[in-house]
């Protein structure tokens, strides 16, 4: 049998069929932004592996750090031990992310990550002896994960996890934030943490930009609106930055477009450059003192893989490497050729809106695209996309040139 067969009979691939029914691309190998596919073409990643290969591929600094730990140690159980890589990644992301977040627990995913922020929140509750607080709220458009918590917050729906909606935890949902601040909206989120309250444990929202539940932007003004509110009615807040995280919208989180710390924060895909899983919730004192002071005084979880020190040094790298270089300026020269490359698409028939922020261009369609036709155009392009729903869109990774960029946006345009 072939690649593609074995492929189709054995291997699951996200949201897809078994046994296999598309015939996914051959990727054999990576370099800078381009993906070189096992039939010699070249493509553009105008995706960054799902938001996460910031730098683009085989980085020298990267691949230096990966080849340095692994002369050292590629794993070693992190309960009882520590090490070097996790202590300064650590350290690291307490420095660069909103001030007060101090205390860093080290998770293999995102979604596993996000699963530790609302153990954390609502062990916290029980902790300080509000047991009752055991609810969440999120505003609807949200995408926060594949396992069971992160999918009783993700939108409703959205579509992605409507059949696990007899199994999931029964969470409020407020609409989603309007792209431009709204007092009444304000007004209708102040209303809905009020009424609940007593059993609200935290808020968890995507921070300025809502990805894969529609690639919607906001007025960072909401973030501390949440803050105030999540503040005045106890609740503890997560933000889940796991796609913005890093650069992505133009600051290095989302938090900083508002100046807020939440209580509890989520980082993962481009912690690592793309490189290797790993990610990681965030929390303040307060949040840590509050567990400690429980019945049960530890955070009870601890996967195998926590903390792997080839993660942490690779992760380490890609900060350094990143703040190393002028990334605001590499992001806002993407924010201008996307904007610059997307014009082309508004008023087209059938294109309901055309949004840019920071290194994120989007072309929201009046329907729902027909994916394998939009992804064969961008191929043929040499661009790879992955539209979803009615959107088709890119956030490519940092090193991309204006001439790079313009390429991704006339195949965006072009699919239409
Ligand atoms: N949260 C957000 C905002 C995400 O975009 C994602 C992934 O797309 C996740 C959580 C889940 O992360 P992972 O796929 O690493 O589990």
């Amino acid at each position: 049998m072939d690649l593609l067969e074995l492929d189709r009979a054995h291997v699951w691939h996200p949201y897809g069929p078994m046994p296999g029914r598309m015939t996914p691309l051959v990727v054999e190998s990576a370099q800078g932004v381009r993906l070189k596919l096992a039939d010699g073409r070249e493509l553009i990643d105008g995706m960054s592996s799902w938001w996460a290969a910031i730098h683009g591929y085989r980085v020298p600094q990267l691949d230096a750090a990966l080849r340095d730990q692994m002369g050292r140690m590629s794993h070693v159980m992190f309960g009882g031990l520590t090490h070097e890589p996790a202590v300064r990644l650590a350290k690291t992301l307490v420095d660069i992310t909103p001030a007060g977040l101090e205390h860093v627990f080290l998770a293999d995913s995102g979604s596993v990550s996000v699963e530790v922020a609302i153990k954390m929140c609502l062990q916290y509750w029980r902790s300080v002896g509000r047991p009752e607080k055991t609810r969440l709220a999120t505003w609807r458009g949200g995408y926060h994960g594949d396992t069971f918590h992160p999918m009783s917050v993700c939108d409703p729906e959205g579509g992605m996890h409507s059949l696990w909606g007899q199994v999931l935890p029964r969470q409020l949902f407020v609409g989603p934030p309007p792209a431009a601040f709204d007092q009444s909206y304000v007004d209708e989120l102040e209303e809905a943490f009020a009424r609940h309250a007593s059993e609200l444990a935290a808020v968890i929202v995507e921070p300025v930009v809502q990805g894969a539940g529609g690639m919607r932007f906001h007025d960072p003004g909401y973030l501390s609106v949440l803050r105030r509110l999540c503040s005045a009615y106890q609740i503890l807040l997560i933000f889940d930055e796991i796609a913005t995280g890093f650069g992505r919208t133009g600051e290095l989180f989302a938090a900083d477009h508002a100046g807020v710390t939440p209580d509890v924060m989520c980082v993962g895909k481009a912690l690592t450059g793309g490189y290797l899983t790993l990610a990681a919730a965030i929390c303040t004192p307060e949040v840590a003192r509050g567990i400690s002071a429980g019945e049960v005084p530890v955070l009870a979880h601890g996967p195998t893989f926590m903390g792997n020190p080839l993660a942490c040094s690779v992760a380490s790298a890609s900060i350094e490497l990143l703040l190393s270089r002028d990334w605001k300026a590499d992001v806002g020269r993407i924010e201008s050729a996307l904007r610059e490359g997307l014009a082309a698409a508004e008023n087209r028939p059938g294109v309901r809106d055309v949004r840019v922020l920071g290194a994120i261009g989007v072309i929201q369609l009046e329907q729902d695209v027909d994916v394998s036709r939009v992804t064969q155009a961008a191929v043929e392009a040499g661009v790879w996309l992955r539209p979803f729903r009615d959107l088709i869109y890119t956030m490519p990774p940092f090193i991309c040139t204006d001439e790079e960029v313009g390429l991704i946006t006339k195949a965006m345009v072009g699919s239409l």
